[in-house]
């Protein structure tokens, strides 16, 4: 089995591949661990290899890892977000999708992602599914802490219990999800680390806020060119980092929009607040509009699955025909 961006946990992959290889893989999987140990990762890893077609799962270049690798494969499913848990009636609707013969290939998947977080209520609706899972269908469950979730869920399901990464393996992950950043800075993060990589997210994000001000900046110069540069700069990152880039576009764009407004530039907190303000002196608020539409057009097109190059060609005509109106207003 590949478990390519999967570090240390040298015991679970034995395990899993041990499974894969005398194709008995549990129908209910329960990853358990700290945030930022791993789950997710290794959950993607397990969902591909289960749907993938070629050898040593996942292969990397069959059909079905393909379009896992770009979060569309259709039986695949994910459920449940830090923000959200899954609530009763998403396992409602689980139930009868569970039943369901595969889309695309033999199995399907079902990741219950922060599933300490699902009420009894929605844990004993799963409980019934979990009984007697239909033979194609596998859920792979996440959770923070056993004790969350009913013993009845945890008897059903084979455990995986994620520990904490060494240094080396932590200084293969940075290298490889945080390409180019000071020896420094990969020193400290593994020395503050404790092993789990929940630092990943903080990074990410500033990496995406960061994106976010270069397509602001490009705004507020109305140059078109500027704004060809930044939008081009999309083509070269993944579907959902272009989703969350977009999504933070729309945040200083909204809050430029509060500024016009005449509310108090105080509501606003965050450290991009001046992108915000020099958007709000150069769009009114009809313009902002206009821009957070195509934004969240885009962003839409990126999610179903449109090419991220047909997807930026169009943002970059729109928003340079929004800065030149912008222009000619004065
Ligand atoms: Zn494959």
């Amino acid at each position: 089995m590949n478990f390519k961006g999967f570090y240390g946990n040298e015991r679970a992959k034995a395990y899993l591949s041990a499974a894969f290889a005398r194709n008995s893989i549990p129908h209910a999987l329960l990853i358990a661990g700290e945030p930022g140990i791993g789950k997710k990762t290794l959950a993607d890893i397990i969902a591909r290899a289960l749907v993938c077609t070629g050898e040593n799962a996942p292969c990397e270049s069959c059909d079905a890892c393909y379009k896992s690798a770009n979060r569309s494969h259709p039986d695949i499913i994910r459920l449940g977000t830090e923000d959200e848990s899954v609530k009763v009636d998403e396992i409602r609707a689980l139930k009868r999708d569970a039943l369901l013969r595969p889309n695309d290939g033999e199995r399907k998947v079902y990741i219950i992602d922060h599933a300490e977080a699902m009420t009894h209520q929605a844990q004993d609706a799963f409980l019934k599914i979990l009984e007697e899972p239909p033979l194609f269908t596998f859920f792979i469950i996440l959770c923070y802490n056993l004790c969350d979730l009913l013993p009845t869920i945890v008897s059903r399901a084979a455990h995986i219990s994620l520990s904490p990464l060494s240094d080396t393996d932590m200084l293969r992950v940075i290298d490889e999800r945080l390409p180019g950043i000071s020896a420094e800075k990969r020193d400290l993060l593994v020395q503050t680390s404790g092993g789990v990589c929940t630092f990943l997210v903080d990074e990410k994000n500033k990496e995406f806020t960061d994106a976010a001000e270069i397509l602001a900046g490009a705004l507020i110069s109305r140059d078109e060119f500027e704004i060809f540069k930044a939008v081009s700069a999309l083509e070269k990152r993944e579907r959902d980092a272009v989703v969350s880039i977009l999504n933070e576009l729309i945040i200083i764009i909204r809050d430029a929009c509060v500024i016009s407004s005449g509310a108090l530039s105080t509501l606003i907190s965050r450290a991009d607040k001046k992108y915000a303000e020099n958007i709000a002196a150069v769009y009114s608020p009809k313009a902002c509009c206009e821009i957070i539409d195509s934004a969240t057009q885009a962003s839409a097109s990126c999610l179903r699955n449109i090419g991220v190059s047909h997807l930026t060609g169009s943002l970059i005509c729109k928003l340079a025909d929004i800065a030149a109106k912008a222009v000619s207003k004065g």
